[in-house]
């Protein structure tokens, strides 16, 4: 709890959004960039579990967001990272189809530990790297027309295009489901 004075207000909202995806996909540098404007281009792999806390610019809601470990994550390991999330972010790299391939893995994983109805956003990220893209923004749109809810952003934690939308649209989701 905050103290009571007038400097601090409690946050209305509070919710747990776990990012997961494949090694590498730029889970950790999507997060610093929304939550410390930077980008590392070394590939520095995430050991363990990590969280960080951001507030909306409006302080109406304080995400706990959570950063997964590259490694295979055995499954008591990843139920207990997953337990009490409210939504989630699944990212894949547009360059690497395989992290593309596995998104259902990820979405099935997530029902089997969520409210089944938990919201999530789909991500394709490193789009800066238009040369090397191989999957195309119409196919993550087909692929994502079957699913029970579809939101997907385009996005790049080197030019930072999309990271803020990203993160205020599964607030977003999140806040719109306690109303
Ligand atoms: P994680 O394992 O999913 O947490 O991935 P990281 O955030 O550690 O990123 C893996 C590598 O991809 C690092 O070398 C990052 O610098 C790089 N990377 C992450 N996001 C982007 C991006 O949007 N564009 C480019 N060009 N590289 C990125
Ligand atoms: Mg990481």
């Amino acid at each position: 709890r905050y103290r009571s004075n007038s400097t601090f207000m409690e946050h209305e909202y509070r919710f747990k959004v776990v990012v997961v995806g494949e090694e590498a996909v730029g889970k950790t540098s999507l997060i610093l960039r929304y939550v410390e404007n930077t980008f590392e281009g070394d590939y520095i792999p995430t050991l363990g579990v990590n969280f960080v806390v951001k507030d909306l610019p409006d302080m109406s809601t304080r995400l706990v967001i959570w950063d997964i470990g590259g490694q295979n994550m055995w499954k008591a390991k990843l139920n207990l990272y997953l337990k009490g999330s409210d939504g989630a972010i699944i990212i894949f790299d547009v360059t690497r189809p395989v992290t593309f391939g596995t998104l259902d893995t990820w979405i099935s994983k997530l029902q089997q530990q969520l409210d089944p109805q938990f919201p999530y956003v789909v991500v394709g990220n490193k789009t800066d790297l238009q040369d090397l893209r191989k999957v195309q923004e119409a196919h993550a749109h087909k692929f994502l027309k079957n699913k029970r809810h579809s939101i997907y952003f385009e996005a790049s934690a080197k030019t930072g295009k999309n990271v803020e939308d990203l993160f205020r649209r599964i607030a977003d989701e999140l806040i719109k489901l306690q109303q």
